[in-house]
Formats: structure tokens, C-alpha cells, sequence
């Protein structure tokens, strides 16, 4: 017997129909014998009504308030989804987040999950029952209702895995895994089997959007596997776990990219201690988040300075560069928000050379000029003009024999 947490996302139970499609799912799972905990987002579009139906009333929702609107969709499949069980002969009993004492910061919006008190669910299990948890929020230490932000539901299937020491969470959603890239751009790309939390992580926060970020982190930290799989089809999904040596390692695992950069150039800044904070902290002061910093070595007494940022928050950087261009006495600012960022990620490049090279060779052979490079123990970032993104996708996925298993 195996203790299985499963999380179905919004358009796995979308319709009524699609509720009862996942209910009878459950129930051959615990038919044969497994104890299931489900955890349950809104239904697909749900989530967007009701900010849609927050903003119609305060520009900027009272927080709090918004967590007890927005939590009110999870609270709906929950209780859908235990009727359906329930019709169909499975014993099954439904929980907000409070009630299994999810606890939390009191960060209304995006707060994080302190504590899980298995102890209820447990007792359900032991009689049989499949118990089923409403994503995406949970309480404070004074009672008030919190949210998790958006995608938070798969936080909470992972909280709850880890909890309950389950032998592993499986995230249901409308793909059938993690692929070597978006098959939109790379139709040969194809579903990995298994993927280290480390490399899941890169591919998370560089725009690959099947888990929210937050939920591989607590999953790496208690070492709990998580498998996506699809709700529709049949198979094994992918599997993400700890790097595990019985397995050859593929060099790369995967292409990742992020559309959406934009980089500034600070052009002849004084080449003096504190330069780069002088440079950074306005930017961090205005809640602008920084990826990529180059700074060049000085030929005489002055350098330049670069940093990429999200393409939404370019304009705002830009103004508060040229300030801090004319308080430094820097020669000009320039910068480009047409940019985009293309990364090959894999804990086998940690042992093997050459990586780079091949990479700088394949995207120099397409005529794709690099603008800006950073590296890491197992990923490799170039920065390029946006209108190169789709060829230097499709050029290092073959290069690299990414279509082949
Ligand atoms: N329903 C919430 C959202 O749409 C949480 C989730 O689905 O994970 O963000
Ligand atoms: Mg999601």
C-alpha cells in the first residue's frame, strides 16, 4: 500500500463532467488498494472571475479581503469533487485549508506555508476515505484565511506530501509532462522521464510554467517526488526526484527560454569601489527584480555596466538609470527591451567540458550574435535579439540530440 497525494489542476476538473472523469480516477487508486489525498485548484477560469470581480470594486483589493474572495473557488471543487466520489461509491470527505490546519504567514496574497498538522487527514485515511483538501490556501495564526498565489494548489499537494511522508505527489494537469522544450517552438521535442528538482528549478523559473517555483523548492527540500502527469491520457509523466547515480545522465536535459528580458547599459561609470551599489539599489529599492549582471574588467578609470530585467518593469529602470547616469557622472545609458534569454540546463554538464563551445559554435553556424552570457554549475544562458529565439531553440535542440531518447 502506498500513501499517493494527487493534485488536479483547473482544467482537469473544469466541467462537471471532467470532475467525475478525475473521481473515478481516484477511486480504481484507491480501489487497488492505495491511500489518495487529493488537493483540488478552482476550475479553470474561476480564479480570474473573481480577481476580475475584486477589481470591479477597489482599484487595489484589501488584501485580506481579496484571500477570503479568491479562496472561495478551491472551496467549490472540493465539494463537488467529494459528492462525485461519493456518488460513485467512494467514501470521501472534504477540507478547506484551515480545516487541516494548513498554517501560514499572514503574507495575504502570497503567504507561506508554515506548518501542516496531518493529524485529521491521517484519521480519514485510516478509515479508508479519500480525503480531499482545497488548494491554494490555508489560515493564519489568528484564523484569518490566506492565499498562496497564483499555482499555489501545487504548494500545497507538496506541503501535504511532505507532511504525511506520502511516497509521492503527483501533479495532475493538461500536459503529459516536462519536455526538452516547448514543443511549440520544437515540435520533436520530447517528454523527459525523469528530470533532478535542481534542473526543474532552472526550467521553472525560466518560463517553463508546468509547476509553480515554490512548490519544486519544498519538494527538493523534503526530498518529496513529484511526478506531472495529464489528466487525459494515459502514462508515466515525468518524474522529479534527487539526483540519482544509478542512472546515466543525459548532458543536457533540457532548452529553456524567457521571452521577456530587456537589458540596460550604464556606459562609462567611474571604475571605484561601490559603483555597483550605487548602480543596483535604486533598481532594488523600486522592487525591480535583476537576473543577469556584467560588469567589464577597466581599461583606464572607467567601465561599463549591464543588467537584464523583466521587459515590463524596462521603463521604470530605464528612468532610474539615467538619475543615477547623471548623479555618477556616467557617459550615456543605453539599453534594449527587445531581448530574449535561451539556457541549456543539465546536472550532466557538471562533469563534462565542452558544453559551451558546442553551444557558441551551433548558435555562431545559424549567424545568432551573442549578446550576453552567465553560467552556472548546470545551466548556460545566452542572451539574444528576441527575433533569433525560435532558430537558436531549434539549432541546440538538435545539436544536442534532444529528440532522441
Ligand atoms: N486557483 C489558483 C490559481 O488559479 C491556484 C491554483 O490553481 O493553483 O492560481
Ligand atoms: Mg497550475
Amino acid at each position: 500500500m502506498a500513501l499517493i497525494v494527487q493534485k488536479y489542476g483547473g482544467t482537469s476538473v473544469g466541467t462537471v463532467e471532467r470532475i467525475e472523469a478525475v473521481a473515478k480516477k481516484i477511486k480504481a487508486r484507491r480501489d487497488a488498494g492505495d491511500a489518495v489525498v487529493v488537493v483540488v485548484s478552482a476550475m479553470s477560469g474561476e480564479t480570474n472571475r473573481l480577481v476580475e470581480l475584486a477589481k470591479a470594486v477597489q482599484d487595489r483589493p484589501d488584501p485580506r479581503e481579496f484571500d477570503v474572495l479568491v479562496s472561495t473557488g478551491e472551496q467549490i471543487t472540493i465539494a463537488l469533487l467529494s459528492m462525485a466520489l461519493k456518488e460513485i461509491g467512494c467514501p470521501a470527505c472534504s477540507y478547506t485549508g484551515s480545516q487541516v490546519h494548513i498554517l501560514t504567514d499572514n503574507a495575504h496574497n502570497k503567504a507561506r506555508i508554515k506548518e501542516v498538522d496531518g493529524a485529521r487527514v491521517r484519521a480519514d485515511l485510516n478509515q479508508g476515505k479519500v480525503v480531499v483538501v482545497a488548494g491554494f490556501q490555508g489560515v493564519d495564526e489568528h484564523g484569518n484565511i490566506t492565499t498562496l498565489g497564483r499555482g499555489g494548489s501545487d504548494t500545497t499537494a507538496v506541503a501535504l506530501a511532505a507532511a504525511l511522508s506520502a511516497d509521492e505527489c503527483q501533479i495532475y494537469t493538461d500536459v503529459d509532462g516536462v519536455y526538452t522544450t516547448d514543443p511549440r517552438v520544437v515540435p520533436e521535442a520530447r517528454r523527459l522521464e525523469q528530470i533532478t528538482f535542481e534542473e526543474m528549478l532552472e526550467m521553472a523559473s525560466l518560463g517553463s510554467k508546468v509547476l509553480q517555483i515554490r512548490a519544486v523548492e519544498l519538494a527538493g527540500k523534503f526530498n518529496v517526488p513529484l511526478r506531472v502527469l495529464s489528466s487525459f491520457e494515459e502514462g508515466e509523466g515525468t518524474l522529479i526526484s534527487i539526483e540519482d547515480d544509478s542512472m546515466e545522465q543525459a548532458l543536457i536535459s533540457g532548452i529553456a527560454f524567457n521571452r521577456d528580458e530587456a537589458k540596460l547599459t550604464i556606459l562609462g561609470v567611474p571604475d571605484q569601489p561601490g559603483i555597483a551599489n550605487q548602480i543596483l539599489g535604486p533598481v532594488a529599492d523600486a522592487n525591480i527584480e535583476v537576473d543577469m549582471i556584467v560588469q567589464n574588467i577597466a581599461e583606464d578609470t572607467t567601465t561599463d555596466f549591464t543588467f537584464t530585467i523583466h521587459r515590463n518593469d524596462y521603463a521604470h529602470a530605464l528612468e532610474i538609470m539615467q538619475k543615477t547616469s547623471a548623479a555618477l557622472g556616467a557617459r550615456e545609458v543605453s539599453g534594449d527591451d527587445k531581448i530574449v534569454k535561451v539556457s541549456l540546463v543539465g546536472v550532466g554538464m557538471r562533469s563534462h567540458a565542452g558544453i559551451a563551445s558546442t553551444m557558441f559554435s551551433t548558435l555562431a553556424q545559424e549567424g545568432i550574435n551573442i549578446r550576453m552570457i552567465s553560467t552556472s554549475e548546470i545551466k548556460i544562458s545566452v542572451v539574444m535579439d528576441e527575433k533569433y529565439l525560435e532558430l537558436a531553440v531549434r539549432a541546440l535542440h538538435s545539436a544536442f540530440d534532444l529528440e532522441e531518447s
